[in-house]
């Protein structure tokens, strides 16, 4: 016991210095694919060929250069909020926000009452910029009565025909705060809109992206989500055999030298 009291006391400086020296860490880009294949060309460089070390860190210092991408500043925040069964979520920027789902209601009052209002009033929005609703069930869009009569929200979307709604129906796109909003299914508004008509919705900022799916089902997520992995793969695919050509070419280049 008095072991681990001493191993936990001998830590404390060390935690001291990790947190002084914070300013200056360098923040490398989890999402910057480069950096995962430069760690593999690190290992190919050092150990994987039979050439002299040094040409293997010359190649993964200038393949580091080449894929290199500073991290973009995140300034846009989604908070899937605790409501239980059912959905609700938040998207946020520059201090205004749109709703995806509404939450459950109940005989007196609902989620969007009792979790969504005070967590909009203590971020002091006092007016939603957009409503979507994905589908017809109570738990996703039993709040919507109040969430439009208490927030106004300028516009307003759902997979199901409603009135005052604009239709939810895969290849629209739009944008809102700089946000790159695309709809990937329903192929057409229905009434009722079930699971499986649910709006999906991509938000990306062009580096980051959410997908709400609402409550798409096996059918509906095989139809709608397939094309968009089978395009990420591809673009997955296209990075690595570029970086490889890269590794490829400087380590012919140092060959022939
Ligand atoms: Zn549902």
């Amino acid at each position: 016991m008095l072991c681990w009291q001493w191993a936990n006391i001998s830590l404390i400086p060390v935690m001291a210095l990790a947190e002084n020296a914070s300013a200056s860490w360098l923040t490398v880009p989890v999402a910057s694919i480069g950096w995962a294949f430069t760690v593999i060309a690190l290992a190919i460089g050092l150990y994987g060929w039979r050439c002299h070390r040094c040409s293997g860190l010359v190649i993964v210092f200038i393949v580091a250069l080449i894929t290199w991408r500073a991290p973009k500043a995140v300034n846009w925040q989604v908070d899937v909020l605790d409501v239980g069964h059912g959905l609700a979520v938040l998207v946020s920027k520059n201090g205004k926000a749109i709703l995806y789902d509404t939450g459950n209601r109940w005989q007196v009052g609902g989620i969007a009452q009792a979790v969504i209002a005070p967590i909009l009033e203590s971020r002091h929005i006092e007016r939603l910029d957009g409503l979507i609703l994905s589908h017809g069930d109570s738990d996703h869009d039993g709040g919507a009565d109040f969430i439009v009569a208490q927030y106004s929200p300028r516009w307003r979307r759902a997979s199901e025909v409603r009135s005052g709604y604009k239709t939810c129906v895969a290849g629209q796109r739009w944008q809102w705060q700089g946000l790159d909003f695309a709809a990937l299914w329903p192929p057409e508004a229905t009434a009722p809109a079930d699971n499986n008509d649910s709006c999906v919705i991509r938000i990306s900022d062009g580096e980051y992206s959410v997908l709400l799916t609402g409550d798409i089902e096996r059918e509906g997520e095989a139809n709608c989500l397939h094309p968009w992995a089978i395009k990420r793969s591809w673009t997955a695919i296209l990075c690595w055999c570029r970086t490889m050509a890269v590794v490829l070419l400087l380590r012919l280049l140092l060959l022939v030298r």
